[in-house]
């Protein structure tokens, strides 16, 4: 709840502040037209008409004049008037005009109005009490965007402004949003060959270069391991099914405009999969369960195919083929607790793991005032309940959004907090009674009879996609030694050490250390740097000395060189690996 509220208020600075932009930009420009100035998720921007194209110089001249009004720390004053007089207070602004119309047409007949200052403009607030508490603002950017957003009506000018209570804290703001944007992972990709987005195979749909396939392995494999060790068994389904697969779990009829075009084969449609539990349940279906054999927990990296509008296709985070590490849980109703709770431990092994200890959960529950949920009310809370205590056992801060369920069932999101302290939505878990119906899965209970088990959704990183594109962002791309696509560079002082270079490559190698071998005829200085720009945590460098004793002088990605026995550097490398550290 807390930072929803944090949200809020923001907002409410962020729009204060646009009518102190507002006011700015009338009193440089008095024949502007401003249209709208909303909060976004950083600052605000604002959208106006203008004869004269704004450029960096006004953008300097615009922020002066806000500070200037600033210092006036104006009240902001409300008074609502009636249509009438708004028409004619703001008959100069046609985009004002036809606001009071569109508000009048669904059955308004008073306007509000704010002045900060001489400065007045109709908005239905809320605000803050006075500009005095905007301590700092900065002008960010220029742009462009269509009225009411539909490229068939007048283009205006928008500019991004951001606003704080204090310097310091726009200070910091800028410093985080630089390192944001030197760890992004599209930036990064270019110089670590991560991915690529080729046209020719189509948009939002990454190619993974060699590198990330690497973190990638080896992220696998360790969820695999510690699936193993949780009673999982790993499926592999097909990326299509036939059209009746997803008439009977619903997808058709609920979820169509994210899927894809059908494929005719023979006779018959078939349609890329969005999801991949109809398939899971295809394998419950194929024996009867007893609840002997509950939880059945069956898990797939799946890779399914959802529709993104094009606009918002974004590297790594936004795509259109994306594969889950996706699993589902049949249980009965007596065994969700407990299921719960070893989902989230397995959540926590995974996030610690990964160094992304700073997590919540915001559980989704049912709006009581809606009826599209379906199942009785008894279960719902029961449910409810059930990840709430899971939770409260395992410690994880959470928050309930209320209205946030599937229709199927209420779920519980997982939100991590990276290195620059952004939050992202990673994976999710739901609890499903709608699947099991529509597909009549059953199960023989101790008392001889056939009962209904429930399905938990569970995807811990959400998809490998995303995932990896945030912890990309969160490591800078200096991935720790058990991911590292190339974990240790072994560089040859000269040409006259190839011999032992080579010695070292294949020890480590027998070792699986992934390594790599830099015998060229380059400097050592040019050698050394261009590992440490590829990111490459242990740089080994062999000489005569070296040589010599056996021993290889070790210069990690951090830190001092070192120079020690090479059997010493396997055991060193072996153990970090191993503890994941
Ligand atoms: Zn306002
Ligand atoms: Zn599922």
């Amino acid at each position: 709840m807390a930072d929803n509220k944090k949200a809020q208020e923001m907002d409410k600075f962020w729009h204060t502040t646009a009518h102190v932009f507002a006011a700015a930009l009338t009193d440089l420009f008095p024949k502007v037209k401003i249209a709208i100035g909303p909060p976004i998720e950083q600052g605000f921007h604002y959208d106006f008409e203008l004869d004269k194209n704004i450029d960096e110089k006004d953008l300097a001249k615009i922020e002066a004049k806000m500070k200037e009004i600033l210092k006036q720390k104006d009240k902001m004053v409300q008074k609502d008037v009636s249509i009438k007089e708004a028409l004619a207070l703001f008959k100069d602004n046609p985009y004002k005009v036809e606001m009071i119309k569109d508000l009048e047409k669904e059955g308004e007949n008073k306007i509000s109005t704010y002045a900060n200052g001489k400065f007045l403009d109709m908005c239905k607030g809320p605000h803050l009490e006075s500009t005095a508490e905007i301590g700092a603002v900065k002008l960010l950017k220029i742009s462009a965007a269509y009225w009411k957003g539909n490229e068939k009506n007048k283009q205006l000018q928008r500019v991004y402004v951001i606003s704080f209570r204090t310097q310091k804290e726009l200070d910091d703001w800028i410093e985080t949003r630089k390192k944001a944007e030197e760890n992004s992972h599209i930036k990064l990709s270019r110089d670590l060959d991560l991915f690529m987005i080729s046209n020719s195979v189509g948009q939002g749909l990454p190619i993974w270069c060699p590198n990330l396939t690497m973190v990638r392995i080896q992220l696998q494999d360790f969820l695999v391991k510690e699936q193993i060790r949780r009673g999982y068994s790993f499926i592999i389904t097909p990326h299509i099914g036939s059209k009746q697969l997803f008439t009977t779990s619903g997808h058709l009829e609920h979820y169509k405009e994210m899927m894809y075009a059908p494929l005719k084969i023979d006779e018959d449609e078939y349609y890329l999969k969005p999801m991949n539990c109809p398939f899971h349940i295809q394998y419950y279906l194929k024996e009867p369960r007893s609840y002997r054999d509950l939880p059945v927990k069956l898990s797939e990296m799946g890779t399914v195919y959802r529709y993104e509008k094009s606009g918002e296709l974004s590297g790594l985070f936004r795509v259109r083929g994306f594969t889950q590490d996706d699993a589902h849980i049949f249980c009965t109703e007596d065994q969700l607790v407990e299921e719960f709770v070893k989902v989230f431990e397995f959540v926590i092994k995974v996030m610690n793991t990964m160094k992304l200890k700073n997590f919540r959960v915001r559980i989704g529950t049912k709006d009581p005032n809606s009826n599209k949920y379906i199942g009785a009310d008894s279960v719902w809370e029961k449910a409810t309940n059930a990840i709430k205590d899971a939770v409260k056992q395992k410690n994880i801060p959470f928050e309930v959004a209320q209205g946030e369920a599937a229709f199927y069932g209420p779920k519980a999101d997982i939100l991590v907090k990276d290195s620059l302290d952004r939050e992202w939505q990673t994976g999710t878990i739901q609890v499903d009674y709608n699947l099991p119906e529509r597909f009549q899965l059953d199960y023989i209970g101790s008392d001889g009879l056939k009962h209904r088990p429930i399905m938990i959704h569970r995807a811990a990183l959400g998809s490998f996609e995303r995932f990896t594109g945030i912890v990309i962002e969160h490591f800078g791309g200096a991935f720790p030694l058990w991911l590292a696509p190339e974990q240790v560079r072994i560089i040859t002082i000269s040409d006259n050490f190839a011999d032992y270079g080579r010695q070292v490559f294949e020890t480590l190698m027998d070792n699986e250390i992934r390594a790599k071998l830099d015998d060229r005829n380059e400097t050592l200085g040019y050698k050394i740097r261009e590992a440490q720009k590829q990111k490459v945590p242990y740089v080994l460098v062999v000489g005569a000395k070296e040589k010599e004793t056996g021993n290889v002088a070790v210069r990690p990605r951090q830190g001092a060189q070192e120079v020690m026995p090479l059997q010493k550097f396997v055991e060193k490398a072996l153990k970090e690996i191993k503890d994941k550290a």
